[in-house]
């Protein structure tokens, strides 16, 4: 990349927390003191004993609360993000055939695992071009349904809704969860990793299950499908029931989910989130339509995602320009997903940043691209 060229912005223009990126996302920094303030009651204690499963169980009870989980829902959870659930999915949830809904890099991760499993017939795809939508389609042949409530590659937001069908139908929610109003009975396993919308930090996924989603988790268990027990939903199920994992986790992780979830039910709850996530995203698309140098990326404004938002740049002012100064002035990852390869912004409006703060962001992109 050439030098960028060195523009500060002035103080007014300065928003109170520079943290823009779709994730790892903004942690609010009271969590962060009351994770330090645990002082040695917490971290460096055994994740089986009663301290840290009373986290887990926060977590969990917080989850219910916040979502309005339908009694018999399950929060199960296990190591390694919703990159691993993938994995653990392919071997646990699908039985022979899988449907994917591909809109953008990550919806098209887990339909690559579903197409490399040995153990499964070819899943079918239905696939939209970037920035554009896709639906599940009901068909007899699929056990398993696979779509996104949030392509965060794209910053399309999609509607939930179960098709025709008996398959179960797995939502990928690792950028929604927690911002985005969704309806129970539309899904059977709606999961999620917690350093997008939940402000925490990665290396966990939560798995919230259906009653169809556990009985199809067990009468998979009891064929005779290998599964590798790190991958064992059944496994994350039991212990999931037990108020932990399978194997160590990231307890820091855990602590900061909770203190995350704990402050949204204080603010009001999902509906509270979902209204800051509606605020930050309306001002950002409301300020691209006007501007001369910016553009929402999704033409359809009923799928502009609410979470993640993608905001083209003309050609005369490039992106990566833009977001190299927003860094060297400490407004950070506002860089959109490479892959896509559009001259691009893309900026997290998830319940931890403050609309005002993306109010100072788009006034310093202006300024930015008037000196350019
Ligand atoms: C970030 C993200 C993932 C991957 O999450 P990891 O915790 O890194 O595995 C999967 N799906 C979506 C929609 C995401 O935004």
């Amino acid at each position: 990349m050439t030098d960028l060229p060195d523009i500060r912005l002035p103080a007014d223009l300065m928003p109170s927390d520079g943290r823009f990126g779709s994730g790892p996302s903004k942690v609010l920094a009271p969590s962060l003191v009351s994770l330090a303030e645990t002082g040695a009651s917490l971290m460096g204690t055994s994740h089986r004993q009663p301290v840290v499963r009373a986290v887990v169980a926060q977590v969990q009870d917080g989850i219910r609360a916040l979502l309005g989980l339908p009694d018999d829902y399950e929060v199960v959870m296990g190591n390694g993000g919703a990159t691993a659930f993938w994995d653990a999915a392919a071997f646990g949830l699908i039985e022979r055939r899988s449907q994917h809904v591909t809109i953008g890099e990550f919806s098209s991760k887990f339909a690559t695992v579903a197409a490399g499993a040995p153990h499964l017939d070819a899943p079918e795809i239905i696939a939209a071009e970037y920035g554009h939508a896709a639906y599940l389609r009901g068909d007899e042949s699929i056990d398993a349904y696979a779509t996104i409530h949030n392509e965060t590659s794209t910053g399309v937001k999609l509607p939930i809704t179960r098709p025709d069908g008996s398959g179960i139908v797995m939502v990928d929610a690792t950028s929604a969860a927690g911002a985005v109003a969704i309806d129970h009975a539309e899904y059977d396993v709606y999961y999620f990793s917690p350093q997008k919308a939940f402000g925490s930090d990665g290396g966990l996924w939560l798995a919230i299950c259906s009653p169809r989603a556990i009985a199809r988790i067990e009468s998979i268990a009891g064929s005779d499908r290998w599964i590798p027990p790190f991958l064992d939903i059944k496994t994350a199920v039991d212990n999931s029931r037990k108020n932990q994992t399978y194997n160590t986790p990231a307890i820091a992780t855990m602590y900061l989910l909770a203190r995350q979830i704990e402050m949204m039910l204080l603010k009001g709850g999902l509906g509270w989130a979902i209204k800051r996530a509606e605020t930050s995203s309306s001002l950002l698309y409301t300020w691209a339509e006007q501007s001369d140098v910016a553009a929402p990326f999704v033409a359809d404004p009923d799928l502009r995602s609410t979470t993640t938002v993608t905001i083209d740049l003309v050609a005369a002012v490039d992106a990566d320009t833009v977001e190299g100064v927003l860094r060297a002035n400490g407004l950070v990852d506002t860089f959109g997903y490479r892959k896509l390869g559009r001259n691009q912004l893309r900026v997290a409006c998830f319940p931890n940043v403050e609309p005002d703060d993306i109010e100072s962001l788009t006034a310093a992109i202006e300024y930015i691209a008037a000196r350019l």
